[in-house]
C-alpha cells in the first residue's frame, strides 16, 4: 500500500510519523480502505520492552474488527489475578471479572488482557502487511511544512535526506513529538519530578506465574507481573525523591527484598528497562491545519490504570475512518470532529489516571480494582455532531454511544454475534423494520434487515431477542453504526431520509 520509493519530493496522501501501537492502528486503517500512505519510524527496528501490558476491553473490540483479536488473545491472559501483600503481611486478591459484565450478549470481553505491549506492535505489524502496508524503520521526520493543499515533510534515512509531500500528515510520534512542537501545538500540564517508576523486563526465579504480585511498603511499592507469552515478569517499583532509581539488577534486587521482606525472590538481569518520569500532558489542539496528532504525541498520563496505549489506539479507530473518507473526497470538517471526540476523552484519563496514581501511592501500592472506568466500554460521543437521534432524554441508549454487541443473530446457515457482521471498518444499518431500503449511493453501506425467517445474506433472525434488547428497538427502528462501532444514528420511526441524509452529509 505505501508508495514506491521514487524521485524527491515523493507524494502520497497521509504521512504517518512513528509505527507504535497508535501508528501502526492508523496504518491499518487506512490500508484497509485503500488511501495511500507512508509510516515512518525513526527506531532501527520494533521497539523492545513490555510497557502497556493491559489491553481494556474496548480496544479488544477494535482489535475484533482489525482482524487480530485472535493473535492478540493468544499471547495474552485474561483477567490475570492481583496479589497484593500489605505491609503487615495481609493479602487481598482482585483481578477477577466484574459480576456485572457476567454473560452479557452486549459485551465480549469483560477484563482486561495482560500482553506485552511488543506483542500487540507485532500483531499490527503482521496485519499491516497483510493488508499491504509496511513500516519505514530507520526513517526519521525531520522538519515539516505546510502549505493550503499539502504538507512538506523533510525526512532522514541513513544520513540520506529527502522530501515526502503528503496532503495530511499524523504524528503518533509520542510524548516527544516533533510533529507537535513543529504545528506550534501546545502541550499543557506539568512534569512530576517527585513521581518516577522503576520498569524492567526479566527472568525471576522462586516465584510463581499465576499471579501478578504487589507488595505495598511505607517506602513505596514493587510488583512483578508476569509476562504471559514470555518467559520473564515485568517489574514495577515506585521511586520517590531521594531513592537509588539506577536500572541495574542489584538495586532492583535490594528494592524488592526491602519492599517485600522476601529473599527468596532472585530476579536475573533485565531484558529490557527504562525509568519512567510522571509527566501529565495533553495538547491544546489535535489539528493544525493539514496536521493532526495522535496518542502519546496528544496525552501523556500515569501508567495507573493502564490507559496510554488503549486510549492512542482509539484515537487511531476514530480517525481512521474519517481520514480515509475526506481522503475519497468527503468534506473536511469531518476531520474536527476527531478532536471533538477524542480530546474530552484524554482529559477525562489524564484526570482518571491521576485519581490512580494517588491512590496507589497513598496505598502505597497499585490499586486492583478493575471496572467500568478503566475498561473503556463507556467511552462514548454523545452531543457529537455526529450523533443523531430522535430519543427521549431517558433513553438508556443513544447516538454517539458504543454500539454494544449481540449474540444468537441467525442467517439461513448459521447464528453469528453481530460484532461478526458489523466488523471491516464500514457502516452498518440495523434495519429493525425488516423491509428498508436506504439510499445509499457510493457510502459503502451494509444493512441488516431483522426478519424472523432469514433466507437472504443480508437477513438475521434475532433468535435471542438480545440485538432488540441491546439497541432499546422497536419494530420501527433504524439505526446506523460507525465504522468504529459507535451509534451514528437512531431513528424510531423509520426515517429512511434520515439516514441518507446523514451518510451523504459525510460522504
Ligand atoms: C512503564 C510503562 C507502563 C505502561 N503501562 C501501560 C498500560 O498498562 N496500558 C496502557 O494502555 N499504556 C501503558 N503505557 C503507555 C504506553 O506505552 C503508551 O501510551 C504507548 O506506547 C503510546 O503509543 P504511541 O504509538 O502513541 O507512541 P509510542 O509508543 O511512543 O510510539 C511513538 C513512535 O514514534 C517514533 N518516533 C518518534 N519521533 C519520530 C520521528 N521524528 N520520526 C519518526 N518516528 C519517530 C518513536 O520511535 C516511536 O516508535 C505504559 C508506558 C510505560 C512507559
Amino acid at each position: 500500500m505505501s508508495d514506491a520509493t521514487s524521485p524527491t519530493p515523493a507524494e502520497t496522501m497521509v504521512l504517518i510519523v512513528g509505527a507504535g501501537p497508535t501508528g501502526l492502528t492508523l496504518a491499518c486503517e487506512l490500508a484497509r480502505k485503500g488511501i495511500p500512505f507512508r509510516l515512518i519510524e525513526a527506531g532501527a527496528g520494533p521497539q523492545p520492552g513490555s510497557r502497556g501490558k493491559g489491553v481494556q476491553p474496548r480496544t479488544l473490540e477494535v482489535f475484533e474488527d482489525l482482524g487480530i483479536i485472535d493473535r492478540v488473545l493468544s499471547h495474552g491472559r485474561m483477567a490475570m489475578p492481583m496479589q497484593s501483600t500489605g505491609p503487615d503481611g495481609a493479602v487481598t486478591l482482585g483481578g477477577a471479572e466484574p459480576e456485572s459484565l457476567r454473560n452479557r450478549p452486549d459485551i465480549p470481553y469483560t477484563t482486561s488482557l495482560i500482553t506485552p505491549q511488543w506483542r500487540v506492535e507485532q500483531a499490527l505489524r503482521s496485519r499491516l502487511a497483510e493488508l499491504g502496508g509496511d513500516v519505514e524503520f530507520g526513517t526519521t521526520l525531520e522538519r515539516l511544512e505546510q502549505s493550503d493543499d499539502a504538507v512538506s515533510a523533510t525526512i532522514v534515512t541513513a544520513g540520506e535526506k529527502a522530501t515526502i509531500i503528503a496532503r495530511w500528515l499524523v504524528g503518533c510520534d509520542g510524548g516527544h513529538s516533533i510533529v507537535r512542537k513543529q504545528s506550534g501545538i501546545a502541550f499543557e500540564g506539568e512534569t512530576r519530578e517527585g513521581v518516577r517508576m522503576l520498569v524492567a523486563d526479566l527472568a525471576v526465579e522462586g516465584l510463581d506465574r499465576d499471579a501478578w504480585h504487589m507488595w505495598r511498603h511505607p517506602e513505596g511499592a514493587v510488583s512483578l507481573c508476569p509476562l504471559p507469552s514470555t518467559a520473564l515478569f515485568q517489574y514495577q517499583a515506585s521511586i520517590t525523591p531521594g531513592q537509588n532509581a539506577e536500572t541495574a539488577l542489584e538495586n532492583l534486587q535490594a528494592i524488592l527484598e526491602r519492599r517485600s521482606s522476601r529473599t527468596d525472590i532472585r530476579l536475573n538481569e533485565p531484558e529490557w528497562s527504562t525509568l519512567w518520569r510522571a509527566n501529565v500532558r495533553l495538547a491544546d489542539r489535535y489539528r493544525a491545519g493539514r496536521v493532526l496528532l495522535a496518542g502519546d504525541a496528544a496525552h501523556v498520563h500515569s501508567p495507573a490504570g493502564g490507559q496510554g496505549m488503549n486510549t492512542g489506539i482509539q484515537d487511531a479507530h476514530n480517525l481512521g475512518w474519517k481520514l480515509a473518507a475526506v481522503a475519497a473526497g468527503a468534506p473536511d470538517a469531518l476531520l474536527d470532529s476527531y478532536e471533538a471526540e477524542r480530546r474530552p476523552i484524554a482529559a477525562d484519563v489524564l484526570e482518571f489516571s491521576d485519581a490512580r496514581l494517588a491512590q496507589a501511592l497513598e496505598q502505597q501500592g497499585p490499586s486492583t480494582r478493575r471496572d467500568a472506568s478503566t475498561i473503556q466500554l463507556d467511552v462514548g460521543y454523545r452531543g457529537s455532531a455526529l450523533a443523531q437521534d430522535d430519543r427521549g432524554d431517558a433513553a438508556e441508549l443513544h447516538a454517539g454511544d458504543r454500539a454494544p454487541d449481540a449474540t444468537r443473530l441467525a442467517d439461513a446457515d448459521a447464528e453469528h454475534r453481530l460484532f461478526d457482521l458489523t466488523s471491516g471498518g464500514r457502516f452498518t444499518l440495523l434495519d429493525f423494520t425488516g423491509t428498508t431500503t436506504v439510499d445509499a449511493a457510493g457510502s459503502d453501506l451494509r444493512t441488516l434487515h431483522i426478519v424472523e425467517h432469514p433466507t437472504r445474506p443480508d437477513e438475521i433472525a434475532d433468535v435471542g431477542g438480545h440485538l432488540a434488547q441491546a439497541y432499546h428497538a422497536t419494530p420501527r427502528s433504524l439505526v446506523l453504526i460507525r465504522p468504529d462501532g459507535y451509534i451514528a444514528l437512531i431513528t424510531d420511526t423509520g426515517d429512511t431520509h434520515a439516514v441518507a441524509d446523514y451518510l451523504a452529509r459525510i460522504h
